[in-house]
């Protein structure tokens, strides 16, 4: 089914200084737009013209994959950034802490997977169905949802497009400016909800 490009879920100037209005005007405007749009032109007359965003993600290669993972880990990235002050929840902060001993452990962690990650990518929080948590990178569009029994509950970008206007090459820069905008009460609801990736997806 047809995508359409998602509202971000707060004004473009609302992540300063963190996150520049011109980055999102690149980032929300052209470049997850982008994606938007050749997943529409891509899967007109082909088998996947009536599927759903998932199941393309979950048995499409090549470009329409990557255009349509491209499409889905945007939406859940915005998601996942708020200009408002939140904390995790009680259950998530006991997740966190039975995984990876604190949450400033679990942020350096995930930090370092951030920083590390060679080349265009996203680095993931993710549940198992086991309720295990988890932080794995995925290069360039690779997207947990691909994988049955994976959830996200938290990303970050680390594609250059989304950093080089605010922080140049400097990655760890923007890393650390992320955990200033980390929406926890999204990714609390994703844990509360093992992430039900019907409600997170942009197809309508
Ligand atoms: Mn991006």
């Amino acid at each position: 089914m047809p995508l359409r490009l998602p509202s971000l879920p707060y004004s473009k100037d609302a992540l300063e200084p963190y996150i520049s209005e011109e980055t999102l005007e690149y980032h929300h405007g052209k470049h997850h737009s982008a994606y938007v749009n050749k997943y529409n032109d891509l899967i007109k007359g082909t088998k996947y013209e009536a599927s759903s965003l998932l199941e393309v993600i979950r048995t499409a290669d090549g470009p329409l994959f990557n255009n349509g993972a491209q499409a889905f880990n945007h939406d859940f990235y915005w998601k996942c950034l708020t200009p408002e002050k939140t904390e995790p929840s009680k259950e998530l902060l006991l997740a966190i802490n039975e995984a990876f001993s604190s949450i400033d452990a679990f942020k350096e962690s995930f930090s370092n997977s951030a920083v590390s990650l060679f080349g265009s990518g996203w680095t993931w929080l993710i549940i198992d169905t086991n309720g295990k948590l988890s932080i794995e990178n995925g290069s360039n569009a690779d997207t947990p949802i691909r994988t049955e029994g994976k959830h996200p509950l938290l990303t970050c970008d680390v594609w250059e497009h989304a950093y080089y206007i605010d922080c140049r090459n400097a990655r760890p820069k923007y890393v650390e400016n992320f955990w200033n905008l980390v929406n926890w009460h999204f990714v609390s609801e994703n844990y509360k909800q093992k992430c039900n990736v019907s409600k997170t997806c942009c197809s309508e």
